[in-house]
């Protein structure tokens, strides 16, 4: 019953901030305050009363467009409060079932939330770093640095709690456990960051362009941090996939072959950004599983 009313209440947050997330990725790049003015139309300018503000409901009722102007609002607003709605949900579903173990202590249950409370932070910036490089091809240093240095304390917390949980039965001490952790997520954070650098000065090298943002370097970095090595190679497998997927798509659209100057389909710019974050949202939802399964298949355990 916890659960449930936990998985609902961290839905409901999720659409909250999915909201004011909407609020950050129209003001940004606008380099306007979030804070002030109030919710407004971008194209009439008519402050929003509070029931044209409801995350998805309003969007729904008004079909997307503004009540006075009839400017479209847009795919992106339902899409953040959706995405954010649902990843928190998940977040809160599977924290809690950690958190109830019948004779855990008050520390284990702080712990657990918090780790819960950081997760949803992790979802929350992959969010709104693949729509700011969709929408922008932007991925502020002020979010993925946090975000790294984020995730190596989740990482090192995340590992204090299993330990304590596993009490007696651990096979390690907990200080082995945390520093097990710490230098895994460093590790995550260098080798991630440090290959993204490493594939762009080689595509320096051979076409003496830049192939790849510094941003995605940093973005890499993070995931390392939060995924570890492994899940950090599987997001970036699958943003790369997707990545393919979406320019095959592009190049296959005749109207697009024209865009480019000289012609060839490696000049549209494509937000790898983005693709990475989904694969960051798929590693962390699904990583641990997809990496044992794909083990068994290589024969390795
Ligand atoms: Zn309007």
């Amino acid at each position: 019953m916890i659960r449930v009313l936990g998985t609902v209440f961290a839905a409901l947050l999720g659409l909250a901030f999915g909201s004011f997330l909407n609020v950050c990725l129209s003001r940004w790049p606008q380099d306007e305050s979030v804070a002030a003015p109030r919710s407004h139309c971008r194209s009439c300018g008519r402050t929003l009363p509070w029931w044209e503000n409801v995350p998805l409901l309003s969007w729904l009722a008004l079909r997307g467009r503004c009540r006075s102007c009839k400017a479209w609002i847009g795919w992106r607003y339902p899409l953040v409060e959706l995405a954010v709605g649902v990843l928190w949900a998940v977040a809160a579903w599977r924290s809690v079932s950690g958190a109830l173990i019948p004779d855990a202590s008050l520390a284990t249950l702080y712990g657990s939330v918090m780790l819960c409370v950081g997760q949803m932070i992790f979802y929350w910036l992959l969010v709104a770093l693949a729509f700011l490089d969709a929408e922008n091809l932007w991925l502020p240093n002020w979010l993925t640095l946090p975000g790294a240095g984020l995730g190596f304390v989740c990482a090192v917390l995340s590992a204090i709690l299993r330990s304590h949980s596993l009490g007696n039965d651990a096979l390690e001490p907990v200080r082995v456990a945390v520093a097990r952790a710490a230098i895994g997520s460093l590790l995550g954070m260098v080798a991630c960051g440090g290959l993204i650098l490493l594939i762009r000065w080689i595509f320096w090298l051979v076409r003496k362009q830049e192939g790849i943002g510094l941003g995605d370097a940093k973005l890499m970095a993070m995931l390392g941090a939060w995924l570890g090595l492994p899940g950090a190679m599987l997001a970036m497998f699958v943003g790369v996939m997707l990545g393919s997927v979406a320019a095959l798509v592009l190049l296959a659209l005749p109207r697009m072959r024209g865009r480019s100057d000289d012609g060839s389909w490696a000049m549209i710019k494509l937000p790898l950004g983005t693709f990475l974050s989904i694969g960051g949202v798929v590693s962390g939802l699904w990583g641990e599983r997809i990496l044992s399964a794909y083990l068994r298949l290589a024969g390795w355990s």
